[in-house]
């Protein structure tokens, strides 16, 4: 079985975005609403010359109507248990909000090892934005830009690291 990493992250940081970068697929649903992705999907990412791994895209783990109780918030945590390692998918524009603070508080209690991802670093100072989720206390940020393919490299030899 390939090892298994899961994107979790609040609604439009880019998750689904990320997915088809990685995974090189149309098949997860990006869409500029937040929310739109309300299941799991799971695709295959195939580094040249590395290991393939599983790659699950979670929906909002907190959509406006569902809260953390919500059916896709229960989908996204049961991505997250399962996985080898999870990818906290954060929004580098927007910067820390108190759903990501949220998902952070039960991402720890997954206990799953976590590599934050600042998304959307297209354009801005990638150091400053990282900068921003220092409080987060997650030692591996990796800035990058999944809509511009930037980053991508860096971000993959860190993931083939811990799997
Ligand atoms: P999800 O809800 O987390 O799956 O987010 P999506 O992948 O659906 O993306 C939400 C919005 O953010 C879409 O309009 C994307 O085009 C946009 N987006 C995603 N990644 C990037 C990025 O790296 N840079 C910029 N500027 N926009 C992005
Ligand atoms: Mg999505």
């Amino acid at each position: 079985m390939l090892p298994l990493v899961a994107l979790v992250g609040r609604p439009n940081v880019g998750k689904s975005t990320l997915f088809n970068a990685l995974t090189r697929s149309r098949d997860a649903l990006v869409h500029d609403e937040p929310g739109v992705t309300r299941d799991r999907h799971y695709g295959v990412c195939r580094p040249e010359g590395q290991r393939p791994f599983a790659v699950v895209d979670t929906g909002g783990i907190a959509g406006e109507d569902e809260g953390l109780a919500g059916a896709t918030a229960r989908q996204a945590r049961a991505a997250a248990e399962e996985a080898d390692l999870v990818l906290f998918v954060v929004d580098g524009r927007e910067g820390a909000s108190a759903l990501d603070d949220e998902i952070l508080a039960w991402l720890r209690k997954t206990a799953r090892p976590t590599l934050l991802v600042v998304n959307k670093t297209d354009g801005i100072d990638a150091r400053e934005a990282i900068n921003d989720f220092a409080r987060y206390g997650i030692r591996d940020a990796i800035a990058v830009s999944s809509a511009h393919r930037q980053g991508l490299d860096e971000l993959l030899s860190e993931v083939l690291g811990r799997l």
